[in-house]
């Protein structure tokens, strides 16, 4: 049976997700930025907590599982890497390790760069992939722990992804992430097309996630660093394509 999903705002721009496996009834949050809105979605699904799958330690993707934890007794999963910096971690998890919710499975993705041990959660037989900060709509998360050259590797692996892989972020950036990437791409129909969907979905008042890989693939310039026409358009011709990355991480910085 295919997973069931409920995504929700928490704290200013952050996403909670829930996804339910309705054979066995297991249900995990993806995160858990802060209690509240997470039980209520568990509220509004009828659905009962069993995982919190951790993507990193930020606050903001953790903030919640204390509390969580407390009231349903749930399994805390999370990156090896960052175990210590989470609190009550159940099981640890690294690249190539399967994480079951029910009769559902996730493969583990290290995808550092973010945070030093960022892991991204593929859900193939459901094509879902809950990428935390790593990458978001037409966008990818700062690099703070890692250095650039890494966090290309790591969007190099989620670009493997199939293109009908349905991508779950951890912020609601896309707006933004557009209006930098169109100084990046003014000419990409890719992003024009992306641009007018996520106008409408706003306006609409409506999440603009997920988006798939194969849109991103096209349109979001943190995963085109390697296409030539785009490094030849910035001048950067004949670069490496993780300097190029680094050059658009770093305009972004500063837009
Ligand atoms: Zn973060």
């Amino acid at each position: 049976m295919p997973a069931e999903i409920k995504l929700f705002a928490c704290l200013k721009d952050n996403y909670g997700v829930l996804i339910h496996d309705p054979a066995s009834g297991a249900t995990a949050a993806i995160d858990a930025p802060e209690a509240a809105p997470v039980e209520a979605a568990l509220k509004a699904t009828g659905w009962k907590l069993t995982d919190i799958l951790v993507t990193h330690h930020h606050a903001d993707h953790t903030g919640g599982i204390a509390e969580l934890k407390k009231k349903y007794n749930c399994r805390v999963v999370a990156p090896k890497a960052e175990a210590g910096k989470i609190p009550l971690v159940d099981e640890t998890v690294s690249e190539g390790d399967t994480v079951s919710v029910g009769k559902l499975a996730a493969n583990v993705i290290e995808t550092p760069g973010h945070t030093s041990g960022h892991i991204t959660f593929w859900f193939h037989g459901d094509k879902l992939a809950f990428a935390g900060d790593t990458l978001f709509s037409i966008g990818c998360g700062r690099v703070i722990e890692g250095n650039a050259e890494m966090m290309w590797q790591s969007l190099l692996k989620l670009r493997a992804l199939p293109d009908d892989t349905r991508i779950f972020c951890g912020h609601e950036y896309t707006a933004a992430n557009i209006r930098f990437a169109k100084t990046i791409e003014p000419n990409n129909v890719f992003l024009a097309e992306r641009a007018k969907e996520v106008a409408e979905l706003v306006a609409a008042k409506k999440p603009t996630i997920p988006s798939y890989m194969g849109e991103e693939k096209a349109a979001n310039p943190f995963l085109r660093a390697d296409v030539p026409e785009l490094a030849n358009a910035l001048g950067f011709a004949g670069w490496p394509a993780w300097q190029v990355f680094a050059e658009i991480r770093e305009r972004k910085n500063r837009f």
